[in-house]
């Protein structure tokens, strides 16, 4: 069968063909314009993925070598998201599904982020635990079949990768600034500069105090060394990056220890950290966790995610109706 996927949730546009579980295209057209807002402006990411969807959508036809009348599904974001990003992605395929009279196929969001790992070989078996960590949620998830997951923790503020975003704006680093911080870890020292771990109960998170506390970090030593994220911007980006991993893994650790599950992954944006792979990869040997981390281009929004979800529905012929609507919040 041959899968239309795609995704609009927040600010990227994205079409994607799966045929047989195979992906064959992935086009993504990110959008520039939010960058000197630093965030995503809403508004304006409704209207970016109205001009982008049809181009997206034709060049993910094209790069599969297929022609549209060989398209037996479409499989779209219902949610959560960015509403009027969703209604954009969600009007455009069900207005596709209409016109070919093929079926229709919802997908949540932060299940497509985990079901990534279905993509390409190999696959975690069920039941895994994934610690999907994006710029909307930081959940720990008993994946137990494709369609059946339990949340065991999520955060109950900024999601990790909001964290890595806010520690950005503070160090004057542009939107999105989660790469950067990356990129500049990795020349730095983590031991450089101490920060706090929260103590929340069980498998939950939190990540605003973290954001305070460099806050008043910098600002203490700016009042010694105006010149002072000049100088040490490495170290400040290394210790960052090395709480936000320890945070997470250590809740991590506790979830596999909790379950006795052994198959470990990671999903979403804040996979791609270079911190966390490294991490997630060590903790993995130490205690013999097979570990799946996605491909790059898997882990930042895309629409193979959700090509490749939209396949397992089909398979089920899981369809939905005309009436569909898009939900901004919508549980794993
Ligand atoms: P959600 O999936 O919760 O709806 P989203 O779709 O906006 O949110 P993603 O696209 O999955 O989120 O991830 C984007 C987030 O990932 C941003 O916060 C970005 O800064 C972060 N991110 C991307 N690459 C890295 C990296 N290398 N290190 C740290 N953070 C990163
Ligand atoms: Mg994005
Ligand atoms: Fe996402």
């Amino acid at each position: 069968a041959i899968i239309l996927g795609i995704e609009s949730s927040c600010d990227e546009t994205s079409a994607s063909i799966c045929i047989d579980g195979t992906i064959c295209s992935n086009v993504i057209a990110t959008q520039a314009v939010h960058a000197k807002f630093g965030g995503v402006v809403p508004e304006l990411a409704s209207r970016a993925h109205q001009q982008n969807i049809i181009p997206a959508v034709a060049q993910a036809i094209s790069d599969a070598k297929i022609h549209k009348n060989d398209i037996d599904a479409v499989a779209f974001t219902r949610g959560p998201g960015l509403l009027g990003s969703l209604l954009v992605g969600t009007a455009f395929a069900k207005s596709f599904a209409l016109a070919r009279n093929i079926p229709l196929i919802e997908v949540n969001h932060m299940q497509a982020h985990i079901l990534a790992h279905f993509i390409d070989d190999p696959k975690p078996s069920f039941p895994f635990l994934c610690l999907t960590v994006s710029g909307g949620h930081t959940q720990i998830v008993l994946v137990k079949d494709y369609f059946d997951m339990e949340l065991l923790g999520q955060t109950i503020d900024d999601a990790a990768g909001e964290a890595f975003d806010k520690t950005a704006k503070i160090l004057n680093l542009p939107y999105p600034g989660g790469p950067l911080v990356d990129k500049y870890a990795q020349l730095g020292n983590p031991t450089a500069f101490q920060l706090p771990e929260p103590q929340i109960p069980g498998l939950n998170f939190s990540f605003s105090g973290l954001k305070t506390a460099i806050l008043y970090m910098v600002q203490k030593h700016e009042k010694e060394n105006p010149n002072f994220l000049a100088e040490h911007m490495n170290d400040v980006c290394a210790s960052v990056q090395q709480r936000i991993v320890s945070i997470l893994l250590n809740k991590l650790k506790k979830a596999a220890k909790e379950t006795g599950v052994k198959d470990i992954a990671i999903a979403g944006g804040v996979s791609a950290n270079s911190g966390l792979r490294a991490s997630l990869l060590a903790m993995g040997e130490k205690y013999k966790w097979n570990v799946f981390i996605p491909k790059f281009e898997y882990c930042t929004d895309n629409a193979a995610m959700i090509a490749v979800a939209g396949y397992q529905k089909f398979l089920v012929q899981d369809f939905v109706g005309q009436d569909i609507a898009p939900l901004a919040r919508w549980h794993v």
